[in-house]
């Protein structure tokens, strides 16, 4: 079956030829680990979570980079004192490079929480300084890069004086691009406003510095990215992925560099995943419109009812497309939550059947297995192939209740199929959710037992209650909509 994938190059669906047969080289561009990732992050790197697991499961061998940018993203060009490790390092009263280490740390742990598998290689922005300013280097030498004040630039209208095109990627038209730009501070020793770092000086307050042809500084955000790809992947490989709203100026950039050092396009498919929304707006830290992945498994936040395990905040998201919008929101969530149990106690009905009949299914395997690899192989269509999955959930449950029959290889030909899309494709675990039910059922009785315990005025006994069970690491709280509790 051949695998159709959206480019974001072409703006088509187009038939994935790797290439190198059977190989794939991926790369996805990794957290700015200057705090903790919000839950929108983490939908970006599950959607590559899932297309990695894909790609494994269709027979790819997969060579899969994620970077972690440890150093050099500024919030704009022209302002050198938003360097984000160096600001919160002021905050924390901490090193920059505690501040790497301490939510490079924290990142691994939410992906872990999440059953996200490791990259196969993960390359931090520090570690390839070097490899940066030998591609600076060469940029200036192509004419493509300037020097100007200690810093480098790359020269967007040389390179769109040869013959390419800065925003073909994300189909921006150069003149308008000039048009909007306001002149910021610090941008007059560029060339034009739209000419991005590839090296910026540091000022004598910067801590994080590298000697440099160009005195001392440090790399700009877009460098290296294509430095850490050319190294592991080659100056042309199969997939890149972030989210979507990395496309400008950061792929753009990329795709640039990429064609002024090696004269070829980089990549061959752009992939780009979309929001994670919460109140119908982008989670986004800067708005304050987010809640952190484990608030919300913990239970502790304002928005959401109780706590939601991690599978089933994994459910959730894989019942959207990744090219989709997705907003996260306590009915959604409830609702996943129960399609996510009655899944799982689909599999372990699968798992343990007893009641195997000579007497062939009415239920098409073969022709459901093909639906199942259809929608997979349509540009990673995770929530068809769920839809499909819970075919075979209500056979299952026939089967149970003897409404239906299925021999023994068909029997095994399911179980085969449902655990591979299950738990290898869609990375499910099986949680013990009777427990976590059975505790919600719990806690509501002694929610409901202390109102009543204050309703007749009997506070030592209510607050018995509450303190009891802060005592037990679970914390009750009042608000408008009634009581709810989080789990510590
Ligand atoms: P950053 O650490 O800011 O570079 O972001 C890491 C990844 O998360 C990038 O691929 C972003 O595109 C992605 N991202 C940021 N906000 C959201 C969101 N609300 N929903 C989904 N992905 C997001
Ligand atoms: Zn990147």
């Amino acid at each position: 079956m051949e695998l159709k994938i959206y480019n974001s190059l072409s703006g088509e669906k187009e038939i994935f030829r790797p290439i190198h047969e059977n190989n794939v080289g991926m790369y996805v561009c990794g957290p700015t680990v200057y705090s903790n990732v919000h839950l929108g992050n983490v939908r970006t790197f599950m959607s590559f979570d899932f297309i990695y697991r894909s790609l494994v499961h269709l027979g790819y061998k997969v060579r899969y980079v994620r970077n972690i940018t440890d150093a050099g993203h500024l919030t704009d060009d022209g302002d050198v004192d938003n360097d984000r490790f160096v600001k919160q390092s002021r905050l924390e009263k901490l090193e920059p490079m505690e501040i790497v280490q301490k939510y490079t740390v924290d990142f691994h742990k939410v992906l872990d929480t999440f059953n996200l598998l490791p990259p196969t290689i993960e390359p931090t922005a520090t570690g390839h300084i070097l490899e940066q300013i030998e591609l600076t280097q060469k940029l200036i030498e192509k004419g493509f890069a300037y020097e100007s004040n200690g810093s480098v630039y790359f020269d967007v209208l040389e390179y769109n004086s040869r013959g390419l095109n800065y925003g073909e990627l994300s189909r921006r038209n150069i003149e308008e691009l000039f048009a909007n730009t306001r002149d910021l501070d610090g941008q007059n020793e560029k060339k034009n406003p739209q000419d991005f770092a590839l090296w910026k000086a540091a000022s004598p307050a910067h801590i994080m510095r590298w000697n440099s042809p160009w005195g001392e500084g440090f790399p700009g955000w877009h460098l290296e990215c294509t430095a850490m790809s050319t190294k592991y992947l080659g100056e042309k490989f199969d997939i890149h992925g972030g989210g979507m709203d990395l496309k400008f100026p950061h792929h753009e950039c990329e795709v640039a560099q990429g064609k002024a050092c090696n004269g070829t396009e980089p990549v061959n498919y752009w992939l780009h995943a979309n929001m994670l929304t919460m109140n119908g707006q982008r989670m986004s830290k800067s708005t304050g419109n987010y809640i952190l992945p484990m608030e919300l498994v913990a239970g502790n936040n304002d928005f959401f009812e109780k706590p939601f395990h991690p599978a089933i905040v994994r459910f959730n998201f894989l019942q959207a497309h990744y090219r989709s919008v997705l907003d996260i929101s306590n009915e959604a969530m409830v609702a996943s939550e129960k399609g996510f149990q009655r899944l799982m106690e689909a599999m372990k009905l699968l798992s343990g059947f007893g009641f195997l009949t000579s007497d062939s299914s009415t239920f098409d395997i073969s022709a459901w297995k093909e639906k199942c690899y259809t929608a997979l192989t349509d540009d990673f269509n995770s929530p068809i192939l769920i839809s499909h999955l819970f075919e075979a959930v209500n056979f299952i449950f026939k089967l149970k209740d003897g409404k239906e029959t299925v021999t023994e290889a068909e029997l095994k030909e399911l179980q085969h199929i449902m655990s591979g899309f299950v738990y290898e494709v869609l990375g499910l675990q099986n949680i013990e959710e009777n427990n976590n039910e059975k505790l919600d059922q719990t806690l509501q009785v002694l929610i409901e037992l202390r109102n009543q315990a204050r309703k007749s005025k009997n506070f030592d006994l209510s607050d018995q209650i509450r303190d009891r069970l802060l005592a037990e690491g679970i914390e009750l709280k009042d608000g408008r909509e009634g009581t709810t509790y989080s789990l510590s």
